[in-house]
């Protein structure tokens, strides 16, 4: 399931993953470790939404 940044609208898909952020392709958005950021705009998981 890809989830949207409700700051900027920066979509995580789990099939690209984020590679500059250190996730790797394939990585489901509960598996990204807490500390990890928009690669946009630099807010955390919890401003994240799933997209239906
Ligand atoms: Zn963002």
């Amino acid at each position: 399931m890809k989830y949207e940044c409700v700051a900027c609208g920066y979509i995580y898909d789990p099939e690209l993953g984020d590679p500059d952020g250190g996730v790797e392709p394939g990585t489901t958005f509960a598996d990204i470790p807490e500390d990890w950021v928009c690669p946009l705009c630099g807010v955390g998981k919890d401003m994240f939404e799933p997209v239906k």
